[in-house]
């Protein structure tokens, strides 16, 4: 081994002199590109490539980071070297302050492709001007409110983070970026969201990039507000960088659950939204919040109502311990009414009966009806009308038989 080692000088030598070589033997040249935009209008991507003449074809490559689906565009190149690539923002190619890489590749004369270096912009909502504040754990941005409200946020963050903790079973912390909008019309229009249940969104996350966005106005509730939407987004992350991809097998209802049970001040409306829809017996089955909310806006508050009683049931019930395997079975792919039977015991429908019985008073009897209720519809539906027509058949035949014997009788 030993007398390797008086080559080492030369081979690096070596490999450096290859590397010059190879850029020195680029056949184009290109300066550092100006990246400008319009949040949500027009990006322009502006540079100069020499030599101009030689190239056929100039096509540029953005790639979000975090996806696997590049936009491949032609630039426009001039005689003169110029070269320019236009995208329009309005159909939200990218999410907001996610950053993009780009670059170029260039047809030669004759049929040769070379693919330019990579360059990154991040797209960022440049309608405000941000401030921030940062430590290893947190990044804050606000455009609005005094220099106090970033330390607010940031202490609210920890508080929540602290609180979380105590429920799930963390690894330890990558870093979260919130981005404080002012108002739920700044955010709305910075998501791509659109349809019925767009103009409810006060917070979102984007989990995978450790991004939180949420609108805290100034006013009476900002502290409420932000003692509320701090930690809701904020578990939804956790609960990502915990789980990573089978994040997307949570039911919603355990995500919604666990984010709203992280709140550190719970909403006030949701005691009296349940009790009025058990009243009218409107709660909507735990099997219907598996997947996507409903979007009409009075099932979609009773949704996330439902969700964070019948999680902190569970959290009461069966404590960290009890969550964290629930967590684990539905992460290793178990439905979403099994999962609860791997980890807890119980199926879905059982423990939603006993969540029902404890929360709302319910009693046995009206447990067990709900509970038979699939049986007695397919009774009302098929049984019912067969037995009837078997009996009105045996009381139309019965009539006539005695009428005939009795024709035939003196
Ligand atoms: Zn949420």
């Amino acid at each position: 081994m030993r007398r390797w080692w008086f080559l080492l000088p030369f081979l690096i030598g070596l490999a450096l002199g290859w590397a010059r070589r190879a850029e020195g033997q680029t056949p184009v040249q290109l300066a550092d590109p100006r990246v400008s935009y319009t949040f949500g209008e027009t990006l322009t991507i502006e540079t100069e490539v020499q030599p101009a003449a030689t190239i056929q074809r100039a096509q540029i490559h953005l790639l979000p980071k975090g996806d696997s689906v590049q936009i491949i565009a032609e630039a426009t190149l001039t005689p003169e070297g110029i070269l320019t690539y236009n995208l329009d923002l309005s159909t939200a190619p990218f999410a907001v302050f996610t950053a993009v890489d780009y670059w170029f590749t260039f047809t030669l004369e004759g049929g040769e492709t070379i693919e330019s270096r990579r360059f990154t912009f991040t797209y960022a909502d440049n309608r405000f001007d941000w401030r921030s504040l940062e430590t290893d754990e947190f990044a804050v941005f606000w455009y609005q409110g005094n220099d106090a409200l970033g330390g607010t946020i940031l202490n609210t963050a920890y508080e929540g983070l602290a609180r979380f903790r105590l429920q799930v079973e963390l690894p330890p912390m990558q870093k979260v970026s919130y981005y404080v909008y002012a108002s739920a019309a700044d955010l709305q229009a910075a998501l791509p969201f659109s349809g019925p249940s767009a103009g409810l969104v006060a917070g979102h996350a984007a989990p995978a990039a450790n991004r939180v966005l949420v609108s805290i106005p100034t006013g009476p509730s900002q502290t409420l507000e932000i003692k509320r939407q701090i930690p809701h987004e904020l578990a939804h992350v956790l609960l990502y960088q915990k789980l990573g991809e089978d994040y997307s097998r949570l039911p919603s209802w355990l995500s919604e659950g666990l984010a709203s049970s992280a709140e550190l001040f719970p909403n006030p409306d949701y005691p009296l939204l349940l009790d009025k829809a058990f009243q009218r017996d409107m709660i909507l089955p735990m099997s219907a919040l598996c997947e996507n909310f409903p979007v009409e806006a009075a099932s979609f508050q009773l949704a996330y109502a439902q969700s964070a009683s019948f999680t902190w049931y569970l959290i009461t019930q069966y404590g960290d311990e009890g969550i964290n395997a629930l967590l684990k079975a539905y992460a290793d792919g178990f439905g979403c009414e099994r999962a609860p039977e791997v980890a807890l015991g119980r199926p879905l429908t059982q423990l939603e009966s006993e969540w029902r019985r404890i929360t709302f008073n319910e009693s046995p009897l009206r447990t067990a009806l709900r509970g038979m209720l699939p049986w007695l519809l397919i009774a009302g539906v098929f049984i019912l009308p067969l037995t009837g027509f078997y009996l009105s058949e045996r009381l139309r035949k019965r009539p006539l038989f005695r009428k005939k014997r009795s024709l035939t009788q003196p």
